[in-house]
């Protein structure tokens, strides 16, 4: 079994020595390794069962870190960490050559981020090397929002779970990519805890995926944070309809369907709420005697827009 624990000394020690471990941020766990280290990062492709054509995050300790990773950094790009870092947000910009190939799927763009949560930021600031960690899940599965989420799947491969509490955000990071073509301009590629409105805010409106550099990433790939049963989104009253006779898990937003078993997300309505809670009702039911999983379509505003983007690509075959 894996170990669970606190010890962040000892979590800088396995990373040091070139280990993957498990780490917790605001938005979800992560599987952490030295990102300037090759085998080390192919330490968490092979734990995670990742194809190496998924790029992973680079997570740092502070802003000075960036050009470590990162070059050509924009003016707008200082606007937006001034706003919204340590937190959810992932810039992605012109790699410098340092950063392995792996870690980027071979492509010059690296993604970067600087982490909030406390154990992480310290746990960062121990280290002379920033953190490539992607969610701390298999490959497509619902990504862990606990130290036991983890340990249920990841247990026997991993050496460390640094356990840092249930995630505050519990949706990954937003990502959003710098494309310098025409004068430049920011593209969304996966919504995520900072919302869309609160970066156009800031930097006017954000471009379109299509054309993003990863079209194959799971961010953005269709399949992706998939429970085992099967999983519908949209309207509750009616696919409860189409699934009559069978036991039924309900996922709603503010209300308490009559179902074998039905989880409300925010009693009160708030979409930050419902977020945290998501992944953990996803997994519970998941592993739960339900045989359907249905989840209702949430608002298409704010952070509802990261949460229908999880579940749509949690439902698609
Ligand atoms: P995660 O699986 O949450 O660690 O998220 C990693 C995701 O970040 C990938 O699946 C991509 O969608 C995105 N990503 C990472 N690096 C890049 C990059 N250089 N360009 C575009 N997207 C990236
Ligand atoms: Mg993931």
């Amino acid at each position: 079994m894996a170990h669970i624990g606190t010890d962040i000394s000892k979590a800088a020690d396995l990373l040091r020595a070139g280990e993957a471990v498990a780490v917790p941020t605001e938005t979800v766990y992560g599987l952490a390794a030295n990102a300037f280290d090759e085998a080390a990062v192919l330490r968490i492709f092979t734990i995670k069962e990742r194809p190496t054509f998924d790029p992973l995050i680079v997570h740092i300790a502070q802003r000075s870190d960036l050009h470590k990773v990162a070059q050509q950094v924009p003016a707008s790009a200082e606007v937006l960490m001034d706003a919204f870092w340590p937190g959810p947000l992932t810039l992605v910009l012109p790699k410098r050559p340092e950063v392995p190939d792996l870690v980027t799927s071979g492509l010059d763009s690296v993604a970067v981020r600087m982490p909030a949560h406390p154990m992480m930021i310290e746990l960062l600031g121990s280290l002379d090397f920033p953190l490539a960690a992607p969610s701390a899940n298999p490959f497509g599965y619902i990504s862990p929002t606990t130290a036991q989420h983890v340990a249920d799947q990841l247990g026997e491969k991993v050496p460390y779970i640094l356990d840092g509490g249930p995630c505050a955000v519990g949706v990954e990071s937003t990502i959003i990519g710098w494309e310098p073509e025409g004068g430049g301009r920011w593209v969304l590629y996966r919504p995520g805890g900072i919302t869309t409105e609160q970066i156009e805010v800031l930097v006017g409106p954000l471009g379109n995926s299509d054309k993003g550099p990863v079209p194959m990433a799971p961010g953005m790939m269709d399949s992706h944070y998939a429970p085992r049963k099967p999983f519908y989104v949209g309207d509750v009253p009616a696919l409860m309809k189409r699934f009559a006779g069978r036991s039924i898990g309900v996922i709603s937003f503010t209300t308490d369907h009559d179902a074998h078993r039905c989880e409300v997300l925010s009693e009160s309505g708030d979409l930050a709420q419902a977020a945290r809670n998501l992944f953990a009702v996803l997994r519970e039911l998941d592993d739960s005697d339900c045989a359907v999983i249905i989840a209702e379509k949430f608002p298409e505003e704010g952070l509802g827009r990261a949460i229908n983007d999880r579940l749509r690509r949690a439902s698609a075959k």
